[in-house]
């Protein structure tokens, strides 16, 4: 699945926030002077199991507040 936010294996590492080339020895830009925390080519942090954790994770928290709500009355 290639997605427009993740760049290319091939492609040149840029800078997320200016899109200036990167050197890449450095892990700041030249030209604005950011940090790139995990580099340029960083997953897509919100994948489908990571989405799927999250709703599991709300239903968890509904489930249990629907059973404290239950015994109190
Ligand atoms: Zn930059």
């Amino acid at each position: 699945m290639t997605t427009s936010a993740q760049p290319d294996a091939g492609a040149t590492p840029t800078c997320v926030l200016c899109g200036a080339v990167l050197v890449s020895s450095s892990i700041r830009c030249q030209a604005c002077g950011m940090y790139q925390q995990l580099g340029a080519r960083r997953p897509n942090p919100f994948t489908r199991a990571s989405l799927w954790a999250l709703a599991a994770l709300l239903a968890g928290v509904y489930v249990v507040a629907l059973i404290i709500v239950s015994l109190a009355r």
